[in-house]
């Protein structure tokens, strides 16, 4: 069982709950630096009846999480709002739609500055760009590892863009934390669990990529993984499922965005990069998946896409880049919402006959 405490207990909220828990046969264990999520273990493995309303009734007690497996802190409960989650100048959910961009990978430092200066330009908040890299294969271009993350940093503070970037190993969490506002779990690592345990617990903002055949619940159980562990700062990434048909790389899964809009209060955002694998699908990909409710984009910006190491074929130019950004405003109108750029870059708009063809 999972208490969710209302916040840090003070010494005698302490002494309290380790007094219950021992009545009834539970060690106590906190998961979270801040001391506000505990588990209970038991020995003998079923709760007793009883056992939940006692710590339930416990006034420092927000809430008792079973040991179900449904989402209940990724839940939207009814009436619930969205979440809202802001990193350096980018805010995901109610209102707000934000944009990311970036290489895939991270490699020499003029060009990443190039992109960064265009992207933000253009409407991006965030620079992507991946120093560690999960390949396929393993005699791929694996990243530039660490020095590629202090390339992030420089260009970064330079340009004035957050940075979000992929972290595969809980070893290198700190290092990446250090550098970025957003840690980026990829599709590959959805349910490794060991190391959202430790993305949670940097207290940054994570962004959950879904398994490449994950269902959504599956997704919501992994997001549930970091709530779990008192770290509230989930967005989750559509990038796009294995499907049947190679004319995209994957299959952006259109419903499950809308689908999880109305299941959750976490942002959402779409990478339509990693779903279409072809540069010329991305804009299109990018209205669907805003149309259907996402709270930002994630894309992949080149200048030369034939020189990057890595996917070449599905990055976008930054002139593509700012037509998507253009787009992206228009549609956050036509909802309410309004998309967020960096202080200083003009407000993207849409030139007449823009972002009707693919
Ligand atoms: C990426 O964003 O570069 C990436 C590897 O994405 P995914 O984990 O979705 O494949
Ligand atoms: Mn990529």
């Amino acid at each position: 069982m999972l208490l969710r405490l209302r916040s840090s207990p003070s010494a005698t909220d302490l002494e309290v709950l380790e007094r219950v828990a021992r009545e009834r046969g539970y060690g106590v264990r906190f998961l979270d630096r801040r001391r506000t999520v505990v588990e209970l273990e038991r020995e003998s493995a079923r709760a007793q009846p009883g056992d939940r309303v006692a710590f339930e009734d416990l006034a420092f007690v927000a809430g008792v999480l079973d040991a179900s497996d449904a989402p209940e802190l990724a839940e939207r409960t009814p009436g619930r709002e969205d979440t809202i989650l802001r990193a350096g100048e980018a805010a995901f959910g109610g209102p707000f739609v934000s944009l990311a961009a970036g290489p895939c990978a991270v490699e020499d430092e003029e060009c990443l500055l190039e992109i960064a200066r265009a992207v933000r330009a253009a409407g991006a908040t965030l620079l992507r760009g991946g120093a560690f890299k999960p390949r396929t294969s393993p005699y791929s271009f694996q990243g530039s590892g660490r020095e590629g993350l202090e390339r992030l940093a420089r260009v970064g503070a330079e340009v004035g863009l957050a940075i979000v970037t992929e972290v595969l190993d809980p070893r290198d969490v700190e290092a990446v934390a250090r550098v970025a506002e957003v840690l980026q779990v990829g599709a590959r690592n959805m349910s490794n669990f060991a190391l959202l345990a430790e993305v949670a617990k940097s207290g940054k903002t994570v962004l959950l990529k879904r398994g490449q055949a994950a269902t959504a619940r599956e997704f919501l159980l992994a997001a549930e993984h970091v709530l779990a562990r008192g770290n509230a700062r989930v967005i989750l990434c559509e990038r796009g499922v294995r499907g049947f048909d190679t004319v995209t790389r994957n299959v952006l899964d259109v419903g499950t965005i809308a689908h999880l809009k109305r299941v959750t209060h976490l942002p959402v955002v779409v990478d339509p990069s990693h779903a279409a694998g072809r540069a010329e699908l991305v804009p299109p990909l990018a209205r669907a998946g805003l149309a259907a409710g996402a709270d930002g984009l994630i894309i992949e910006v080149h200048p030369r896409p034939h020189e990057a190491r890595s996917d070449g074929a599905q990055a976008v130019s930054p002139a593509v880049f700012a037509e998507i950004a253009r787009a992206a405003a228009a549609l956050a109108r036509l909802d309410g919402r309004r998309l967020v750029v960096g202080r200083g870059a003009p407000e993207p708009a849409a030139k007449a006959g823009e972002g009707v063809h693919p």
